[in-house]
């Protein structure tokens, strides 16, 4: 039985059972690019609390560096003719939109050392939904 529930980014590298040193069923993660917390997810981390409440003792929310997911919504943010790019495609418009929110509070004008530190945190490599050109 999980003694945690977490919401994970789909785009993060390592296992999360790895990171925690757990096995199958120690955890009851839950992945999705961003960590956006959409409906299915939310549904699910309320699934985890409410069926394992002898258990559950921990909600967790594990980032991780370099997601592809927010650097996408930062370079959006940062250069708004890119939204373009994604505007007709509503699963990953979708997921763009819910982290802007979170990018725009950032770069709020009382924030604005923490949109500085978002921009250089950009990675070099193409965003994950982006399909390689063929
Ligand atoms: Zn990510």
């Amino acid at each position: 039985m999980p003694f945690a529930a977490i919401l994970g980014c789909a785009d993060a590298r390592v296992p999360t059972e790895m990171i925690f040193a757990k096995g199958c069923n120690e955890l009851f993660v839950v992945r999705v690019a961003g960590n956006v917390l959409g409906r299915e997810c939310l549904g699910s981390l309320r699934y985890a609390v409410a069926h394992f409440p002898k258990t559950l003792k921990l909600l967790v929310v594990l980032a991780h560096a370099k997601c592809g997911a927010v650097t996408e919504a930062v370079d959006v943010y940062l250069q708004p003719g890119r939204y373009l790019e994604i505007a007709t495609d509503h699963s990953i418009r979708s997921i763009a939109d819910q982290i802007l929110v979170a990018v725009r509070v950032a770069a709020s004008p009382s924030n604005s050392s923490t949109v500085t530190r978002l921009s250089l945190s950009q990675t070099a490599g193409p965003p994950f939904w982006r399909l390689p050109s063929s």
